[in-house]
């Protein structure tokens, strides 16, 4: 038995030879197959657009079935499904750019600490009290990302201090 070739549009497999891999990828089953694969993975606003240009498939709208399938030229969407299109679009958008999740601070980037840093230590070096806004830089306003603290089971090493400040470790004579 020969080696197989497996088709990933179609989910079938055969005999891998020039004659059947010809054959197959020739096929109008297999260029059905390839196109309603790549429909259903193209980006979900341009699918849209397109449903949109095109009239609705009385056939399909009306029994549910159409034997063009999704090379049909006519939209096999409903008013309702094109809403939902809509929606998810939108969903993805606010969720692409909007606000973090009410509640939780926005995250703070590195810059941005590095930079403080660089203002408390000019300040400290400077002999001066640190401003007034760096004061609030107590234990429990650490900057650790939101995101991290839910990770669980993390080494000692990298879990914030305890609000109360470490424990006293005792001093350990070597040797
Ligand atoms: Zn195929
Ligand atoms: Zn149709």
């Amino acid at each position: 038995m020969g080696k197989r070739y497996y088709c990933d549009y179609c989910d079938r497999s055969f005999q891998d030879n020039m004659h059947n891999r010809k054959k197959h990828l020739n096929g109008v089953q297999h260029h059905r197959a390839k196109k309603a694969w790549f429909h259903n993975f193209r980006d979900a606003a341009a699918i849209l657009a397109e449903e949109q240009t095109k009239k609705p498939c009385r056939k399909f709208l009306q029994t549910g079935q159409c034997g063009f399938g999704s090379s049909c030229r006519f939209s096999h969407m409903t008013e309702k499904d094109l809403a939902n299109l809509e929606q998810h679009i939108e969903d993805e958008r606010r969720r692409k750019e909007g606000p973090v999740e009410q509640g939780v601070a926005p995250e703070r980037s590195v810059d941005d600490w590095l930079s403080r840093r660089e203002k408390r230590r000019a300040a400290l070096d400077s002999g001066r009290e640190p401003e007034e806004e760096e004061e609030e830089e107590s234990p429990q306003h650490l900057d650790v990302p939101p995101h991290l603290l839910s990770i669980p089971d993390l080494p000692p090493s990298l879990l914030p201090p305890p609000p109360t400040g470490w424990n006293q470790v005792p001093r350990t004579e070597w040797g």
